[in-house]
């Protein structure tokens, strides 16, 4: 039996997570969760399934909890979620928190030997440097979540480093990947929210949107497989059926295809290096799909990923300044005090003033980050 902690387990990953695990209830077990405000889906999932320890994001949230079920143990906050990572009995923790405050859970559990099964990309953006080398320490796994990584972890299985050529992330361009840059201009957080082909939470819709999503991930690749950003190559394929896929050094290309289904990449993660049946999952046909397209993606259409290139190129604080200003940016879109191209604008802006550190530490990285928010928020009058 495999003991998890899920963080964010409300959330879109986090529901699914649950499913997962119910699906598999002889192989997993959830022992720990943790939810930021959504109290109700909270209580819910309480409802549906007998886990002890419960963290909360607000002590009131804790203490209304703590009244109404004396069985269960609580905690709150940064504390308390680096507590249900690192509780003795937990073998691995899905983290699926959103943003930044994925980090310090993220490290800490390493530290208590735990596996990390990863969505939370942000921590590997700002914090690859200071989380690899922790993972090699404590001897953990680290097992992708995001569907892209998963898949390029797939197609790496059995392979030798030193013969990959080359990382092909693709991206499905997200909600107005059919429009112009000048179309761009007057979008709405409605059509922003609306993706094509996955249903997410709204910030990493919003960030598939601008493409930053991809422009973490592509962060997000050379941390977890360590590759040149020059190896690293982002196509366009609509129909995100390819997941992404590996080049190697004679040219053989191996890919991972799916139907679109965020459980699989949890499932395998969980499950890895073994596999299961998928339950209600759809089998692929490429026969009634018929054609499958791909472009290249344009970087002055695309601007937000040529800035997380050059913020990745940099390394260093960078990535910490692009995400902790993505951050803010995006959700002022979301709170419809900016609009869609602010959002690059606004992250290009931090990039420029900000004094870059070559190696930053953690202390560094939290100041940085509240440095790049507060940046975005003064630049629109809302600090
Ligand atoms: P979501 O907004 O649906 O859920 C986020 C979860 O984290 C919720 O449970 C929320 O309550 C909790 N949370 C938010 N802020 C918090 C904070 N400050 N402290 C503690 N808890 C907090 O997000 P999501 O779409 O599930 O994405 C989660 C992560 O997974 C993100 O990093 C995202 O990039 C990544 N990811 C998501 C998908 C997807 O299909 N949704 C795919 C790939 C990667
Ligand atoms: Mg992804």
């Amino acid at each position: 039996m495999k003991k998890i902690t899920v963080l964010g387990v409300t959330g879109s990953i986090g529901t699914q997570t649950i499913d997962v695990v119910k699906n598999h209830s002889d192989e997993f077990e959830i022992v720990a969760m943790s939810a930021g405000r959504n109290i109700q889906l909270l209580e819910e999932i309480m409802q549906s399934m007998n886990v002890k320890h419960i963290c909360v994001q607000n002590k009131e949230d804790k203490e209304y909890l703590e009244g109404k079920y004396p069985d269960c143990q609580f905690y709150d906050g940064q504390d308390g979620l680096i507590a249900i990572a690192t509780l003795t009995e937990v073998d691995i923790v899905l983290n699926a928190i959103v943003g930044f405050a994925g980090l310090l859970p993220t490290m800490e559990a390493i530290k208590a030997h735990k596996d990390i099964a990863l969505a939370n990309k942000e921590t590997l953006v700002v914090a690859g440097h200071l989380i690899i080398p922790l993972v090699k320490e404590y001897g953990v796994a680290l097992l992708p979540v995001d569907s892209e990584h998963s898949a390029i972890f797939q197609s790496m299985n059995g392979e030798h480093h030193g013969d990959i050529a080359k990382i092909i992330l693709t991206a499905s361009g997200g909600s107005f990947r059919d429009k112009s840059r000048d179309e761009l201009k007057d979008v709405t957080v409605e059509q922003a929210l609306k993706h094509p082909n996955w249903s997410m939470g709204a910030k990493i819709t919003i960030d598939s949107a601008t493409l930053f999503n991809k422009g973490l991930e592509v962060m997000e690749a050379k941390w977890l497989f360590d590759v040149d950003y020059d190896d690293i190559d982002v196509l366009i394929h609509p129909e995100s059926i390819i997941h992404s896929m590996v080049e190697y050094q004679d040219t053989s290309v191996i890919a991972q295809l799916g139907t679109p289904d965020m459980r699989l990449p949890i499932q395998y993660a969980l499950t890895y290096p073994y596999r299961q049946p998928l339950i209600g999952g759809k089998r692929l046909s490429l026969a009634d799909i018929g054609s499958l397209h791909f472009y290249r993606p344009d970087f002055k259409r695309y601007h937000a990923l040529e800035l997380a290139y050059e913020a990745g190129r940099m390394g260093g604080s960078m990535p910490c300044v692009l995400n902790g200003a993505n951050e803010q940016a995006n959700a002022l879109f979301l709170e419809r005090k900016i609009h869609f191209l602010d959002i690059e604008r606004l992250v290009e802006e931090a990039m420029r003033a900000h004094q870059f550190i070559a190696y930053p530490t953690l202390e560094q990285l939290l100041e940085i980050d509240q440095w790049a928010r507060h940046f975005v928020l003064k630049r629109v009058g809302e600090d």
